[in-house]
């Protein structure tokens, strides 16, 4: 109880990581960060794979100790099934609101070998920043290639990573 308290009235910020793989496979569309990118090769999984704003849900959901994306989410669920990301981005948010907490800030890094995203960064900042609430600039989204090694650099997959800053509202 007193932790409650405590938390409530004086645990002003808190932090939140998330990662997320998905598999590249011919014939799939490729979603990141909300956005569709012409490539040969698409995220596979359950929902659109949209590996950045999974990593960016777990990282909100860190960050508020309420588990991760497979828990809220599941990819045994038929609701879920091909799923734009971008809902569960919203679900994700309205469950952090809920817990009386705000977003800050997103940073994040993709590492990926093809394509290059740079040209699309503008618009996933844009359109995570509307679903979060939150402005342009307070979405950092950064891309690597791994130097053709690995998975990654097979191109096999890709991976996300997010680190989120909530402060209580
Ligand atoms: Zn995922």
């Amino acid at each position: 109880m007193f932790l409650q308290i405590f938390t409530k009235f004086f645990m002003a910020i808190r932090i939140g990581f998330g990662v997320d793989f998905h598999q590249l496979a011919e014939g799939r569309n490729l979603w990141i960060g909300g956005v569709h990118i012409p490539h040969q090769k698409g995220g596979f999984g359950h929902s659109d794979a949209d590996v950045l704003l999974h990593a960016i849900c777990d990282a909100l959901l860190g960050a508020a100790c309420l588990g991760d994306i497979g828990i809220h989410f599941p990819d045994s669920d038929q609701k879920y099934k091909n799923i734009d990301s971008k809902i569960l981005l919203q679900q994700t948010i309205e469950l952090i609101r809920k817990e009386s907490y705000r977003l800050v800030n997103i940073d994040s890094t993709l590492c990926l070998q093809e394509p290059k995203i740079k040209p699309y960064i503008q618009q996933m900042q844009q359109t995570i920043a509307r679903i979060a609430g939150v402005v342009e600039k307070d979405v950092s989204i950064k891309a690597t290639t791994t130097e053709q090694m690995g998975f990654v650099g097979r191109e096999e997959g890709v991976i996300a990573y997010a680190t989120v800053l909530l402060e209580t509202i």
